[in-house]
């Protein structure tokens, strides 16, 4: 099973992307969580990447494609993988689904979380994320056990550089134009479902349950 989710920055796509990925035993591919790891380790890759990460803009698709391409090769991936904040452009879209038919092989469902810009806000200034494990809290609607710490690995929550109001604007007008064409690109694929991300997680994810196993 190869799912992508699609939706603008906040909409809940990661906190979904990891229900998912626990319930049916397949990788939660993060293409943030891939850059912000390389940005902590310091290496060439995260140094290219923060600059535009934390102006809120695209890291450009040379650096993005090939990553994607080389970790969905990996053994684990065998049974399928979800990608979460891949593609983000037409043309990464483009490149990857020609990739996937040299092998035979497309996505089967692209699930597109659907969050009116007017929530995203206050979702983004509530996240706190942790940079150790890649975990998602929102201080009011997912709250951690511990305040600051994660529940998972019990590292330091942070508020992200990027969401910072300021930057989630910026993101927002990034996700509108460059990667919402990404919904029209899935269902001309016939592989696009859309689920109403603004209810509790829990109703999210039953309704995405749905989807898979119609
Ligand atoms: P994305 O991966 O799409 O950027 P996240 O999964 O990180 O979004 O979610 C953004 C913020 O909203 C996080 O703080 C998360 O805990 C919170 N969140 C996710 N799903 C819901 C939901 N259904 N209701 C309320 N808050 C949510
Ligand atoms: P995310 O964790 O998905 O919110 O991504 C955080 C940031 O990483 C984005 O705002 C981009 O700067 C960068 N990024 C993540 N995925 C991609 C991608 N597929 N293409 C370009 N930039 C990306």
């Amino acid at each position: 099973m190869k799912i992508v989710m699609l939706g603008a920055p906040g909409a809940g796509k990661g906190t979904q992307a990891e229900m998912i990925a626990e319930k049916y035993g397949i990788p939660h591919i993060s293409t943030g969580d891939i850059f912000r790891a390389n940005i902590k380790n310091g290496t060439e890759l995260g140094k290219k990447a923060k600059s535009y990460m934390d102006a809120g803009n695209l890291v450009p698709d040379e650096l993005t494609v090939d990553l994607v391409i080389d970790r969905v090769a990996q053994p684990d991936c065998e049974k399928g993988y979800i990608l979460d904040g891949f593609p983000r452009t037409i043309p990464q879209a483009e490149v990857f689904t020609e990739q996937l038919a040299k092998n035979n092989e497309k996505i089967d469902f692209a699930i597109d979380v659907e969050v009116p810009d007017e929530n995203i806000i206050g979702r983004m200034g509530g996240r706190r994320a942790c940079l150790n494990c890649g975990a998602t809290y929102h201080i009011q609607y997912i709250p951690p056990k511990k305040e600051g710490i994660c529940d998972v690995c019990g590292s330091e929550l942070v508020l992200r550089n990027d969401d910072k109001p300021e930057t989630v604007k910026n993101r927002l007008n990034v996700y509108h134009e460059a990667t919402q064409p990404l919904i029209d690109f899935y269902k001309a694929q016939g592989a696009l479902r859309e689920v109403d991300g603004t209810q509790d997680m829990k109703d999210v994810f039953a309704a995405i349950v749905k989807i898979l196993e119609d």
